[in-house]
């Protein structure tokens, strides 16, 4: 292997589907369908700061897409196709194969194939930039600034497992390997919800990607759309590997944990038979899980309706 270009020929290019110019021009080239908008978001993961050091490369490659793909998500787009920009501090093939293999192999899953990019020698760590492209009608995006009063709140796939694989790696909770071995997935190889998602443009109001935690991520949709919202926490869907660990805790991963790449979004009620219905197709659990209300802020209460404080969840950056 010689040199940057042998790498990208190995490693990235692959045949661009019909239409499209991809890996090999100064530019890659791509339509849109008539009516659509372009959606196009970045994602930038550092060593050290977004990954392990020694995380398994093919679950990294896997992930660096998935996050990107998350985002189109919460806009009900379409993928078209990703760029992808590497900062590499050597040439490991025992690297590199895996990882390209995790990232087209999702690529391939979704139609979001790797159309260009950019690979440059690190002096110190991995960086790994991430660019996707999607399209939505234009009318249809799912904005935060969308929701209205009298919305229920909806929830896809489960929450809190991340968060707690996380702890648990970073060593701020000890390890439990059979827990690890249960929770682990969820961090290390999220899989957003884009078949529910694109179903969702035109049906919900407003949606975002739940990548730093629900309240906090559910703030910035109350933020966004002037809006208020009542949050029940017993209706919340808890990953159920969680059951039997100490309440503080799964409060705290399920309220304030990130890197669940699930979706939150709202909706009518008039809607709800066709959102479930919707799911059923795509085979993701949906959950209603309060409602938007008239005025400003989140209050989450227990089964018992008593209120939940925030700062009992850690929620040091929240207001
Ligand atoms: P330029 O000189 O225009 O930056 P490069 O020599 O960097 O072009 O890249 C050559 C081709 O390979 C371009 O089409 C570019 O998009 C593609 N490319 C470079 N790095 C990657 C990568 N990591 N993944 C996918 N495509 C890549
Ligand atoms: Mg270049």
């Amino acid at each position: 292997m010689n040199g940057e270009f042998d790498l990208i020929a190995r490693y990235f290019a692959r045949p661009a589907p019909a239409g499209v110019t991809g890996v090999g021009d100064d530019c890659a080239l791509f339509g849109v369908a008539p009516g659509c908008q372009v959606a196009t978001s970045t994602d930038l993961l550092i060593e050290g700061r977004h990954f392990f050091s020694n995380v398994d490369p093919r679950s990294l490659g896997h992930k660096a897409l998935a996050v990107n793909l998350s985002d189109l998500a919460a806009m009900g787009a379409k993928p078209l196709g990703c760029l992808l920009g590497l900062s590499l501090p050597s040439v490991d093939h025992g690297w590199l194969q895996p990882f390209a293999e995790g990232f087209h192999a999702l690529a391939r899953r979704w139609g979001c194939p790797l159309i260009g990019g950019d690979t440059t020698r690190s002096t110190t760590g991995i960086a790994i930039s991430v660019t996707v492209f999607g399209q939505v009608e234009a009318d249809k995006a799912l904005l935060r600034s969308a929701a209205l009063p009298g919305d229920d709140i909806w929830i896809s796939g489960t929450l809190g497992a991340a968060d707690v694989a996380l702890r648990m790696l970073q060593g701020s909770l000890p390890t439990d390997e059979p827990l690890l071995k249960a929770v682990r997935t969820a961090l290390e190889l999220p899989e957003p919800p884009m078949e529910l998602a694109q179903g969702l443009a035109g049906l919900a109001h407003a949606a975002l990607d739940i990548s730093d935690g629900l309240a906090q991520d559910l703030g910035h949709i109350l933020e966004a759309s002037g809006c208020g919202a009542l949050l029940r926490y017993a209706d919340l869907p808890c990953d159920p590997a969680l059951q039997g660990l100490d309440p503080d805790l799964v409060r705290q991963a399920v309220l304030a944990g990130g890197d669940v790449y699930q979706l939150c979004f709202t909706a009518p009620i008039e809607r709800r038979a066709a959102i479930e219905a919707l799911a059923g197709e795509a085979r993701v659990r949906v959950t209603r899980v309060g409602e938007i209300q008239a005025g400003a802020g989140l209050k989450v209460v227990d089964a018992q309706g008593v209120r939940i404080p925030l700062e009992a969840v850690g929620f040091d950056h929240f207001s």
